[in-house]
């Protein structure tokens, strides 16, 4: 499995490339800046990249999409209750945040229990909403990418549109919580951590 971190801008923000060391083919989880160093990276590893797929509609993980999805000519995939957010500044806080709005409309929509095939792996997409009502985890054999639902020692913010604390830790509770200990999580912001760990350790989930 190929795993790739690249954090992009000033909002620190995880981007990830994951896919099959067979056939190279990745996705590109969350390009929230600099498109430049992604596309390094990509064309470095000899990558094919055959999907964005955005952990939820926020500013920070939007901020290279556009020309990501336009030089490869790949789709964006997300879950439908983000989908008016990226569409519009106001609601995704891009002109605030880089000076310049970033709008598109998602090429598909995914939901809980979707199967993204990517050469010889799957990756599940989980709904859990809390930080934003569209807000996705994305599972892979013994790793899951978390967005801004659960962090290292954290869990997502709830006081921005759509947000909602109890909703936030149900997500986490009841699907997250559900995976075994030694699942790696790869969170939107921050070091990584595992199931295990957040499962003992995670303050908001005592
Ligand atoms: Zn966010
Ligand atoms: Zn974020």
């Amino acid at each position: 499995m190929i795993l790739e971190n690249i954090v992009v801008g000033s909002y620190m923000v995880n981007c990830y490339l994951t896919g099959s060391s067979d056939t190279k083919e990745v996705l590109i989880i969350d390009p929230g800046s600099s498109p430049g160093s992604i596309k390094a990276k990509i064309d470095d590893m000899k990558l094919k990249p055959i999907a964005i797929l955005l952990t939820h509609g926020h500013g920070d993980h939007i901020g290279g999409v556009i020309e990501l999805k336009e030089h490869y000519g790949i789709p964006v995939y997300m879950h439908e209750l983000d989908g008016d957010m990226v569409g519009a500044t106001r609601t995704n806080f891009t002109r605030m945040m880089f000076g310049r709005s970033i709008e598109f409309t998602p090429e598909k929509f995914v939901g809980d229990g979707d199967i993204i095939t990517v050469g010889d792996l799957e990756y599940e997409i989980i709904h859990t909403p809390g930080h934003t009502q569209g807000g996705i985890s994305i599972k892979c054999g013994d790793v899951v990418f978390t967005g801004d639902t659960l962090f290292h020692g954290s869990i997502g913010r709830t006081d921005l549109p759509g947000g909602s604390y109890d909703q936030l830790i149900g997500s986490i509770k009841t699907k997250l919580m559900a995976l075994p200990d030694d699942t790696r999580v790869y969170p939107g912001h921050n070091s990584a951590s595992s199931i295990g760990y957040e499962r003992k350790y995670n303050p908001f989930l005592r």
